[in-house]
């Protein structure tokens, strides 16, 4: 067997019994998951592209599609003016905690939902389709396949979604949020919505590790200064408030997302991914978690270990 191959697969052995935690109750199709699945991927500066465990499971990326959508609003609008919108300072707070800034209303930080939904409003229309299509179409570049949205989820969200809905509209009345609150609350439960598996996960956080180059494609999907501010932006912010003790623990900037997902990377290094889909009461995948945390102990990635 391969070598790197036999690594990961000792990894994922080592926790596979670790079984706590919940499947996300509160989004209706998420809660009909199979809560068994383990997959983890990993991908190298080259392209070499290593899947271990239920590699072909595809599930939604839900809000590891966050710090992408920051990166095309960076894109599109540059640094000073997505700013004005967002903070990026760690909320300390639930991912769906009503963050905003007193006085301007401006969300903590992209990665939580009020920062993520105000940045996916950032995204050119006009109007639903074409704001979801530019979502979908970039997510797809990271990728480096053409991915789908799962339409069973995109309508539980939508259906469940009063809580985002009502963020949109407190945003909507500090001047955050600008035009129709459904056209940017819609897009947000789609770019939620949107199906990938581990390997997708690993490509896409390749992406930002390798200063916006898809490993996979070669092709240059952001600039290294974007990049660089997302990594930065995941680094303090990236695990709801476990942002801090990941950090500790594990000590690479990262994404979770409540289908189960998570991603990380170290910079220059390797993208990951991960789907495991209990959760903590963060709502980050639990068993996902230690296996990030048990492969940055055995590889020495902690981003402050000496070497
Ligand atoms: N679609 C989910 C929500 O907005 C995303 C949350 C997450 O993945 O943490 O509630």
């Amino acid at each position: 067997m391969d070598p790197i191959h036999a690594m990961l697969a000792g990894v994922l052995d080592d926790v596979r019994d670790r079984d706590a935690g919940d499947l996300a109750g509160y989004i209706p199709e998420l809660a009909a998951a199979e809560p068994d699945r383990l997959a983890l991927a990993v991908i190298g500066p080259r392209g070499r592209l290593t899947a271990v465990g239920d590699a072909d499971s595809a599930f939604t990326i839900q809000s590891m599609s966050k710090p992408f959508v920051f990166a095309l609003a960076l894109e599109a609008l540059g640094r000073d003016e997505v700013l004005r919108f967002v903070g990026v300072e760690p909320s300390g707070e639930p991912f769906n905690a009503i963050s905003l800034e007193h006085g301007t209303g401006r969300p903590a930080n992209p990665l939580i939902n009020a920062g993520a939904i105000a940045t996916t409003g950032l995204i050119p229309g006009p109007g639903l389709d074409a704001r979801s299509g530019r979502i979908l179409e970039g997510l797809s570049r990271f990728a480096g396949r053409r991915l789908t949205v799962d339409e069973s989820v995109y309508a539980s969200e939508s259906a469940t979604g009063d809580r985002n809905r009502a963020l949109g509209h407190l945003m909507r009345s500090h001047g955050v949020i600008l035009g129709e609150v459904s056209d940017t609350v819609e897009a947000y439960f789609r770019q939620c919505s949107v199906l990938v598996t581990v390997s997708d996960v690993a490509v896409m956080a390749g992406t930002l590790a390798f200063g916006g180059r898809n490993p996979l494609t070669g092709e240059q999907v952001i600039s290294e200064r974007t990049a660089r501010d997302v990594i930065s932006v995941m680094t303090s912010c990236g695990m709801y408030d476990a942002s801090g003790s990941w950090l500790l623990r594990v000590g690479l900037p990262a994404k979770s997302g409540v289908a189960g997902g998570l991603l990380a990377l170290a910079p220059s290094q390797f993208g990951v991914g991960v789907f495991s889909p209990r959760l903590d009461a963060h709502g980050n995948s639990t068993r996902g978690q230690l296996l990030l945390e048990r492969l940055s102990d055995v590889f020495g990635m902690h981003m402050f270990e000496q070497h």
